[in-house]
This record gives C-alpha cells, structure tokens and sequence, in this order.
C-alpha cells in the first residue's frame, strides 16, 4: 500500500485531497493544528483504518514513523481575512514548514508537492496569467505576508529539486470553492453565502469590477492528483479560466440564493488583485486537465452545502 502525508489535512483542501487518496486505495496520514480548519471536515474518517491524524503544527520538526511515497503540503491559512489576522504564522508555514517538509521528503526519498497559488503573480500586469510571469507582489503590503512566503515556498522547493535532485510538483491553484470552506473565512463564496443565508445584503468590496475565476473543487482535486504523478517540476497552473467580476458574482448569488437582499458596496481591501484568470494552456498540454465543472453546477453543490449547516455555525461570528 502506498503512504501519503497531507499538511492542512483538516481544511478545506486538504481534507478533499485526503478523500482522494484514500479512494486511490493509499494509506494517508493527515497533519493539522487547526489553526484555519475544522475537526469536522474529517469526522467521516474517524473509523477508517486506512487513515491516520496528526495533531501537530508543521513549523516544527516533522516526525513522521515508517515510509512516504508522496508528501502534499497544503498547510497554510489561505483566506485574505485569515492571513491578515495571523501573519507571522502565515510566514512561517510557507517557509519553515515548507523547510520541515521538504527535509522529510529527502529523508524518506518521498515525492513532494506543494500547494502555490495564483497569488505569486500579485496584482497582475498580464492578462491571463501564464506559469512563465514573474509577477507583480508588493512585498511589505498586508497580502505579502503570504504572497512572499508562498514564493519562497516555490524557491526554496526549486532549491531542493536541483541541488538534492528531490522529486517535487509546484501547483499554483486559482481561486477554488465548494463544500467544507468554512462559513466565516471571509472569502468571498462562503461570504455571500453566509450573507443570503442570513437575509443580510451582500459586501462587494470595492465597485466589484476586480475579477476572478473560480474552480470548483472536485477539479482541483482532479488536476493536483494528476499533477503529482506527472514528471514535471516546474510550476502548473490550475484553475478554472470562466473569469466574472465581483459585483456580477454577487448578483448570481442573489439569483441561486433567492434571497431579496441587496448589494452593499465596502472599502477594497489594500492591494486587492483588480483581474486573475489561469491561462491552463500548460495543464491541458501536460496533464491532459482541464475544468469541466460548470459555476451554476458548482455554486449549486457550494449552496446545497452551506443550506445544510446547523443555526449555529450560520451565525457564528469570528471576525
Ligand atoms: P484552509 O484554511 O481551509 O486549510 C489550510 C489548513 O492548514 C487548515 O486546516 C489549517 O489549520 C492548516 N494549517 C495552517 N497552518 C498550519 C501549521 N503551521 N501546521 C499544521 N497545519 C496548519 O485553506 P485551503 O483553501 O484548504 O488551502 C489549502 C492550501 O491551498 C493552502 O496552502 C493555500 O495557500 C492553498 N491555496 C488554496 C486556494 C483556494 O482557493 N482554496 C488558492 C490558492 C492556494
Ligand atoms: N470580496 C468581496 N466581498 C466579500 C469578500 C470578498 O467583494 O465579502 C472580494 C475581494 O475584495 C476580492 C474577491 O472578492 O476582490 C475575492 O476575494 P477572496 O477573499 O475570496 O479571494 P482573493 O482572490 O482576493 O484571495
């Protein structure tokens, strides 16, 4: 049986990635401190002797008993919101956690992949965002917190790729949604769903004419999984290339929700990334991926999912 390890197991991501692998008959072990995630999004594996959890935070040394094969590390908190709340752990999970994880990988001759993202291209001057752009991050704003440690990230594993010859994958994932994000993590899905939910109007920051390209999680998963046991280094792009700016988002929301609410206009968050959309020419070409999931079909599943929360965790507030 082959071993897996997956950092940022109980979050959103993370937690899907876990079902994956365990649905490719691995055996996976999952590590989290909870710092974003929730014990919840792996309750369904409680009694799976297939799977094993690891309540640890991965800035520390990893201690990991017997062989790894694969190494996934999406650890990290991911949500503006987040990020901004916990900055110097954001930091250090993208440098000394990715550290820890890639000395592990060459201990146990594993292959590791790490979790990248779109924003290493910051606000883009491009349009779209192919692999082979450097980018446009400004270092000492809020958002370089994890802008910069996510690019070290890429380095620091290009570093262990070429001077210890390690097998390692760099995904950059674009904006990627659907059930298990948590309600209050200030992205914008779960943000506006939680808003029509509870009757309250919904927050476009700015004038809304900043896009993104959302990409349902089912192929995420899909292009990840595919990218791993690919042969391939170097960065890859991932995400849905269906681009919508947010205030005509919004408005979808307001129709699938049915919710006779409004939309609300507050301050753009300082260097909010005004246009991304992935050029996946490179994922189509390598991997044979690209997005199938259309917005409605995923926003639908995203919104039958949120329907389902208790009372409770609707109105739980935390910022
Ligand atoms: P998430 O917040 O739901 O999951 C991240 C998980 O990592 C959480 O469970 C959190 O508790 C855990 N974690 C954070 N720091 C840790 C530490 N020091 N030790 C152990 N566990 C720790 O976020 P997500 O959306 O699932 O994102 C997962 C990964 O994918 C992140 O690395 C993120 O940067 C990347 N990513 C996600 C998106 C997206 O749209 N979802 C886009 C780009 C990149
Ligand atoms: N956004 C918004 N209202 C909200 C939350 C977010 O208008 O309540 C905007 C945000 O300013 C950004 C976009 O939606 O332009 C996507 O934000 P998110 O935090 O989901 O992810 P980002 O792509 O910025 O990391």
């Amino acid at each position: 049986m082959k071993r897996v390890l997956i950092t940022g197991a109980a979050g959103f991501l993370g937690s899907h990635l876990c079902d994956r692998f365990l649905k490719e008959g691995f055996y996976v072990i999952g590590i989290d401190n909870y710092i974003t995630g929730d014990k919840k999004n792996l309750n369904h594996l409680n009694n799976n002797s297939n799977f094993e959890f690891i309540e640890h935070d991965v800035t520390e040394f990893v201690k990991i008993e017997g062989n790894l094969d694969y190494i996934l590390h999406f650890a990290s908190p991911a949500s503006p919101i987040d990020y901004l709340k916990i900055p110097i752990q954001t930091l250090k999970v993208g440098s000394l956690g990715t550290h820890n994880l890639l000395g592990l990988a060459k201990a146990k001759k594993a292959r590791i992949l790490i979790a990248s993202t779109s924003e290493v291209y910051g606000d883009p001057l491009i349009h779209p965002q192919t692999e082979d752009y450097y980018g446009n991050v400004n270092t000492i704003g809020p958002r370089g917190v994890y802008d910069e440690a996510k690019r070290f990230q890429e380095s620091i594993t290009m570093a262990y790729h070429r001077f210890h010859g390690l097998e390692t994958r760099i995904v950059r994932i674009f904006n990627t949604y659907g059930p298990r994000m948590r309600l209050n993590d200030g992205r914008v899905i779960p943000a506006f769903m939680g808003q029509a939910l509870r009757g309250e109007d919904l927050t476009v920051f700015g004038d809304g004419s900043q896009t993104r390209s959302f990409c349902y999680v089912d192929d995420q998963i899909e292009g990840i999984y595919r990218l791993l046991l690919s042969d391939y280094a170097y960065p890859v792009n991932i995400g849905n290339p269906n681009e919508i700016a947010i205030k005509d988002f919004a408005e979808e929301i307001i129709k699938l929700t049915g919710t006779d609410q409004k939309i609300v206009f507050k301050d753009l968050p300082i260097d909010d990334p005004m246009q991304r959309q992935p050029d996946t020419t490179l994922a189509k070409k390598l991997l044979g991926w690209e997005a199938k999931v259309t917005r409605e079909q995923g926003m639908l599943k995203t919104f039958n999912y949120f329907k389902g929360l208790s009372q409770e965790e609707l109105h739980k507030r935390e910022h």
